[in-house]
């Protein structure tokens, strides 16, 4: 497995095993994200949608925390 340097923390180390998502976005993820930050975004995440009322499925709503993931792990 090929190590990545996560643009949250700037460490140097493994990635994720695959793509969170089929599209562009996960791409970024995979080469730009750890683990650990990952982890940590999936936390803010259902934090994100329990304070806000989110529903994933709801396209603005997803709209939206696709936007706070990219800020959150700084991809880019
Ligand atoms: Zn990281």
């Amino acid at each position: 497995m090929a190590q990545i340097k996560c643009s949250r923390c700037q460490h140097k180390k493994e990635g994720l095993q695959e793509a969170p998502f089929n599209n562009e976005l996960g791409q970024k993820v995979l080469v730009q994200t750890c683990d650990k930050c990952w982890k940590a975004w999936v936390g803010q995440q259902l934090m994100l949608m329990n304070e806000h009322r989110l529903d994933p499925i709801n396209d603005e709503h997803s709209k939206f925390l696709d936007d706070e993931m990219v800020k959150f792990l700084v991809l880019n």
